[in-house]
């Protein structure tokens, strides 16, 4: 108790009044998660402002053994960012914009820029940061890099692995490594970056990063197309694919998602009022005036003469294509209005994606009948989210009883299609225990032995990812 009280009182004079926090008001946008999955507790919520106060932070709790959780903008999905007692440390104070250079194409930012802040700041000089998601209002640098996120981009542009080219980072005994540099070729050992690339805070803190820009779009054609199966759905993108390189998004929501985002968002109508199969976004994304608008009318005019489409919609104002955007972004927190649900954020090669669709339904139907099936996602990555609900008219603790006999039947059509239990959002806590079950065991060791080899003492977010 007496170390923890000391170690606190170091903190308190490191970082002044205005680096920490004890206001319970404040404290709670800290430790709640937005959907109330989660709620953390922690003797210190630190602030700080930069990489050298990070670093002091880490030194002081580590001569303690005292652990951490870093935390970015808090939209996590797994419940990583939310500590247990450990030292929080919020990089939502570190926002500076570094450098930014368009002749390199790159960009340097503290770990706490927003997403949104980086898109207009490469705007600002007619480039595009590609990454794009739901949360971009408030997930930060250092949280997309910590759980490579993915989002709507990655069949053109790739995860957020692909789109760092340097780091710096506080390791568990508080020194920094400091790899900033915009190079496109650095062939001199290990990339070290990539390990903290996805490593959910648990083998350091990222508190700078160096982004790679690209070049910026002149047009954009955002449709909704109504389809009769996912295997039509394919069959679009792989004629699209073959025709254009211009795609950019290729997004899947079966006919339950689209009801239950128009019903739970206002301002949302439905596109196809009598559609009852499923829906698809598609989006292009033309670098040179290239008549994209036409081009697009003539493909997916061919997509309809081959009865691969029902219906199009093809948004005419920059308006409509976020109203399009908006319906399937909606469907995340919509979803929530059906009541207890299992989860899953899984990935099979592109071509498995429909027959994991159809086996997956029978498997969940079969340990419980009539509940719910929510399909949607980056069809274009293979990677959808698979949400399976309560009957509507059933009840809560009777779901709760099947919950994990329906997860193992998804995850068993999952490893028999040879995919992935969990595809952007990372282990955190919740899928903890499927990394066990599902990794091989020299995966497994490979990981522990470099988590040991950083964080002997096993002070950085040691709830996360591998157990202790
Ligand atoms: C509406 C919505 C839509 C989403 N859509 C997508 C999507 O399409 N694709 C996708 O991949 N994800 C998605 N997510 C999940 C989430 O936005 C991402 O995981 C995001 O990368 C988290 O960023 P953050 O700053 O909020 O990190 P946090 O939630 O604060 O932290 C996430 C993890 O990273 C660690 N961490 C945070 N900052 C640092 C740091 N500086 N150094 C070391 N570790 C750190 C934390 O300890 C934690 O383990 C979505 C979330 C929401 C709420």
């Amino acid at each position: 108790m007496g170390a923890v009280s000391d170690v606190l009182s170091q903190l308190e004079t490191l970082l002044g009044a205005s680096g920490f926090t004890t206001d319970p008001v404040v404290s709670e946008s800290y430790l709640a998660e937005w959907r109330g999955r989660y709620r953390g507790e922690t003797p210190f919520i630190a602030l700080p402002t930069n990489s050298r106060e990070v670093a002091e932070i880490v030194r002081i709790c580590a001569r303690a053994g005292i652990a951490i959780t870093p935390q970015g903008g808090n939209t996590g999905l797994v419940g990583g960012q939310i500590p247990q007692g450990e030292v929080l440390v919020s990089l939502r104070r570190m926002k500076r914009i570094l450098d930014i250079d368009p002749l390199t194409d790159s960009m340097t930012v503290e770990a706490g820029v927003v997403l949104a802040n980086v898109q207009a700041a490469a705007a600002n000089i007619d480039r595009l940061f590609p990454m794009s998601l739901g949360s971009e209002g408030s997930a930060t640098v250092g949280g997309l890099i910590s759980t490579n996120a993915g989002g709507v981009h990655v069949m053109r542009y790739g995860m957020m692995r692909d789109l760092v080219m340097g780091l710096e980072v506080v390791l568990p005994n508080g020194q920094v490594l400091s790899a900033l540099q915009p190079l496109r070729k650095d062939n001199t050992g290990y990339d070290l970056k990539h390990l903290f690339v996805g490593a959910e805070g648990t083998l350091g803190i990222v508190t700078a990063a160096t982004l790679k820009l690209c070049p910026r779009s002149r047009e954009h054609v955002v449709a909704l197309a109504a389809v009769n199966s996912a295997d039509d759905a394919l069959s679009i993108l792989q004629m699209l694919r073959s025709a254009t390189d211009s795609l950019t998004a290729f997004e899947i929501m079966n006919a339950a998602c689209v009801q239950v985002a128009v019903e739970q968002t206002p301002v949302l109508r439905h596109p196809f009022p009598c559609w009852k199969s499923w829906v698809v976004l598609i989006e292009f994304q033309a670098v040179r005036d290239v008549g994209l608008m036409e081009t697009v009318e003539h493909l997916l005019a061919d997509a309809m003469e081959a009865a691969l489409i029902a219906d199009v919609i093809i948004a005419n104002s920059e308006r409509q294509s976020r109203e399009f955007w908006h319906l399937r972004e909606s469907i995340s927190g919509a979803q929530r209005a059906l009541g207890a649900q299992s989860n899953h954020d899984i990935s099979v090669p592109v071509s498995a994606v429909p027959e994991f669709l159809r086996s997956a339904a029978i498997a969940a139907h079969g340990v419980l009948s009539d509940v719910r099936i929510l399909a949607f996602g980056h069809a274009g990555d293979g990677n959808v989210h698979y949400t399976v609900a309560m009957p509507a008219t059933g009840s809560a603790s009777e779901f709760e009883n099947a919950r994990a006999a329906i997860a193992e039947a998804v995850y068993s059509v999952v490893m028999k299609l040879g995919g992935s239990f969990s595809a952007e959002h990372g282990i955190g806590v919740a899928r903890r225990d499927d990394l066990y079950r599902f990794k091989s065991s020299v995966a497994l060791e490979l990981m522990k032995a470099i988590k040991t080899s950083l964080d002997p003492q096993g002070i950085m977010n040691p709830r996360a990812m591998l157990r202790r």
